[in-house]
């Protein structure tokens, strides 16, 4: 198995994990019910997309 020959410096880790953050979600307010959701998904909270009830609890 390889082994490194160094030990990573902590600037070259710190430069690498400089990629490793997450974005801010994009939520869109829902057609129906107002509700915050991910776009191009069917609304938690009333089940509906494209302003129709896809999905019935
Ligand atoms: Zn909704």
């Amino acid at each position: 198995m390889a082994v490194p020959k160094r030990r990573t410096s902590k600037k070259v880790k710190r430069q690498r994990r400089t990629h490793d953050k997450l974005s801010a979600l994009n939520l869109i307010k829902c057609s129906n019910c107002g509700e915050a959701t991910l776009p191009h998904r069917v609304c938690k909270a009333c089940g509906h997309y494209d302003g129709k009830e896809v999905v019935n609890n």
